[in-house]
């Protein structure tokens, strides 16, 4: 397969026939970087050297009544997280301010749960306008379940840039992860933040148990979906949840799915999410070849790595911080420091 014709399909603006979109699947290992190549041109067309960063918040943790069976704070889940309720403003402030100084651009905040009750809406609304205030030059992006309109509404007016609904995976595949709601919901509430205004955010989790023809359904429905951005999550097996055995990825598999979402989706934002460290491991780089999007820092109950490395990683990918103007001198020095320290 010669694939620079699909990333000129994809520059194009055309979809994929089904047979090329199979065909990245099933790219032989000899031709990956030939396959990622391909998928940087389209990545280099609309994102240039630029990597967007995104700091997660876990701002409600645990207590969930929904039964996801990937998700460690499901009331399925065994694992031994921390639960809390809504943080206060004050913690807030401050996981923001550590956002700023990770370089991010965008701060998420998720809340566990089905959905946002009427008053955690007013909470939430009074945290989103202190952050505001206080580092204007953050994105905000909430990520707290199935919302109502006039939830969205209330969101938007106090300054929300964005709300993160996942699909996750196919309707087909649907009730093989979670049965206490639908699919349907799911895209129910990716249109209720879509008619509300706000940036539209929502992506997949691999590494279920689905098969090709569910990735490749979901590349397609993206497509049609028509988000900004894509959150692409590997699963991160946790030890308590009724996934934890589940093993099926491996780094070339989701550099692959990545080049297919890229291909199908080439302007909107491509994030490699959770599970980044784990399943991509030393081919991280390359993911930020296709991918223009990552998380610094931890992820929701579970540890990333070190700002430091990902940060020494753009730099030395030669790409750029979305928002800045490139890293200053003292800052490319202290991270030098930082790996010598590590070789040693
Ligand atoms: S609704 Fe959200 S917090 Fe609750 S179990 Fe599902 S993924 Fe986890």
């Amino acid at each position: 397969m010669n694939w620079n014709v699909l990333a000129e399909k994809s520059l194009k603006g055309s979809a994929l026939s089904s047979s090329e979109a199979a065909s990245v699947l099933e790219a032989p290992e000899e031709q990956l970087l030939a396959l990622i190549d391909a998928a940087y041109s389209v990545r280099r067309h609309y994102f240039g050297k630029r990597v967007k960063l995104n700091f997660l918040l876990n701002a409600k943790s645990g207590l969930c009544p929904e039964d996801c069976f990937y998700c460690s704070q499901s009331k399925l889940s065994k694992a031994g997280i921390e639960k809390y309720p809504f943080m206060s403003e004050n913690e807030i402030l401050a996981a923001a301010g550590r956002a700023v100084e990770a370089h991010a651009k965008r701060f998420c905040m998720v809340n566990s749960g089905r959905g946002p009750s009427d008053s955690e809406i007013e909470q939430i609304s009074s945290g989103v306008k202190k952050v505001k205030e206080k580092f204007p030059q953050l994105e905000v992006c909430v990520c707290l379940g199935l919302l109502k309109e006039e939830q969205g509404k209330a969101l938007k007016s106090c300054g929300v840039d964005a709300y993160n609904h996942n699909l996750n995976t196919t309707p087909k595949h649907y009730s093989e992860i979670c049965t206490t709601h639908t699919y349907d919901d799911r895209i129910q509430t990716v249109e209720v933040a879509k008619s509300c205004g706000m940036s539209s955010c929502s992506g997949c989790l691999f590494g279920m148990g689905e098969k090709d023809s569910d990735i490749l359904e979901l590349a397609a429905t993206f497509r049609k979906v028509n988000v900004d951005s894509i959150p692409i999550n590997f699963l991160i097996p946790i030890e308590g949840t009724p996934l934890e055995k589940m093993r099926q990825l491996t780094p070339q598999k989701c550099l692959k799915i990545l080049c297919l979402f890229r291909f199908m989706n080439p302007s909107s934002e491509i994030r490699i999410a959770g599970g980044r460290e784990f399943h991509l491991r030393w081919l991280q780089p390359l993911g930020l070849y296709v991918a223009n999007s990552i998380f610094i820092g931890d992820y929701l109950t579970t540890k990333g790595q070190k700002p430091e490395a990902d940060l020494a990683m753009i730099r030395d990918l030669g790409f750029e911080i979305e928002g800045e103007t490139g890293m200053g001198w003292d800052e490319k020095k202290s991270l030098d420091e930082e790996f010598a320290v590590r070789l040693k």
